[in-house]
């Protein structure tokens, strides 16, 4: 396993410790704020509402943490401008056991609340079974990203996976996740520039060829729209038409937060309410006519699907 100071300069590594990143070479896990509502509180993340994964057992992991060749200006984690993934990087996995190791740590806490958590929750929080690929960075940078998820198959893992859709060759290529996620902030050319300010040329033309790529992978696919009031609540057309050309399972149409390092590049005015983003969902659906499956208002999220609730959605 290689030192996070192979890659990152000591400031970089500060400022991710500051925000309860546990680094180790390239990559990093964090307990997702949901994971620590589902074991104190039993009120998990929406996907749990929504796909049936076990927020108490997510481990919240990037294989690339500080690799990004996007600069959106709505992300919550602090940005970096490298796009080019290191030479030399870890196997598949050293990186989950070493993942799963310093989720252990992160939770070591809470066995002082074990009588209000209980025993059962507790050991399964500490034997994660959900995956969320997603913490930071551009996963598909990772050189190893389809053996990576193949290793998490073989330990019975689910696993979910971001993507902002500008490597449709890796996509096309690797042993594909549980459920698939393409990032889609943009409606047409002028707002990827604006909102997604992306490090690498032709991104536009690569996220297309990601959508159009998308019907033709075998596994569960899901787009998610962050709805940024004032930037990208309009053009429904134009957004329709994007997600019919990748015709995903699901769509996810999701509050921008004002959360994290997003809050020195946008405002709080630029954070919708629930109702907000139901209406702008809405909108896009008279284009789009998918099925309003469910929402989540502590979320700020909604979701439509091509089919009629062919999953045992909730909604709160
Ligand atoms: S799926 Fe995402 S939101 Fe839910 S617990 Fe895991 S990291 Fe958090």
């Amino acid at each position: 396993m290689h030192n996070p100071s192979d890659y990152m300069p000591a400031e970089l590594i500060a400022m991710f410790k500051r925000q309860q990143y546990k680094l180790f070479g390239h990559s990093a896990v964090k307990l997702c704020h949901w994971t620590k509502s589902a074991i104190y509180r039993n009120k998990p993340c929406y996907k749990q509402l929504f796909y049936g994964i076990e927020s108490h057992r997510c481990l919240q992991l990037s294989p690339g943490v500080a690799w990004c060749d996007q600069n959106c200006s709505f992300c919550w984690r602090p940005l970096t401008k490298y796009a080019q993934f290191p030479k030399q990087f870890d196997e598949p996995a050293e990186i989950i056991d070493e993942a799963i190791k310093q989720q252990r740590i992160l939770l070591s806490g809470y066995g002082e609340f074990r009588e209000k958590i209980g025993e059962k929750k507790l050991l399964e929080a500490n034997n994660p079974s959900q995956a969320a690929i997603s913490l930071a960075g551009e996963p598909t940078l990772y050189p190893k990203i389809g053996e990576l998820v193949e290793e998490f198959e073989k330990r019975k893992f689910t696993t979910f996976l971001v993507s902002n859709g500008l490597h449709p060759d890796v996509l096309e290529k690797m042993l594909l996740p549980t459920q698939l996620y393409l990032s889609l902030e943009a409606a047409n050319p002028r707002m990827h520039k604006e909102i997604n300010h992306p490090l690498v040329k032709d991104s536009w033309e690569l996220l297309n060829e990601s959508l159009v790529l998308l019907p033709s992978l075998k596994t569960r696919k899901a787009i998610r729209i962050t709805a940024i009031k004032g930037l990208n609540m309009s053009n429904e057309e134009e957004f329709a038409a994007l997600i019919q050309k990748a015709s995903p399972d699901f769509c996810e149409i999701k509050a921008y937060m004002f959360v994290g390092y997003s809050r020195k590049r946008l405002e709080m005015h630029n954070m919708p309410l629930h109702s907000e983003v139901k209406q702008f969902a809405e909108r896009i659906n008279k284009h789009l006519g998918y099925h309003f499956s469910g929402e989540s208002r502590p979320s700020r999220v909604v979701l439509l699907s091509k089919k009629k609730n062919n999953l045992k959605i909730k909604s709160n």
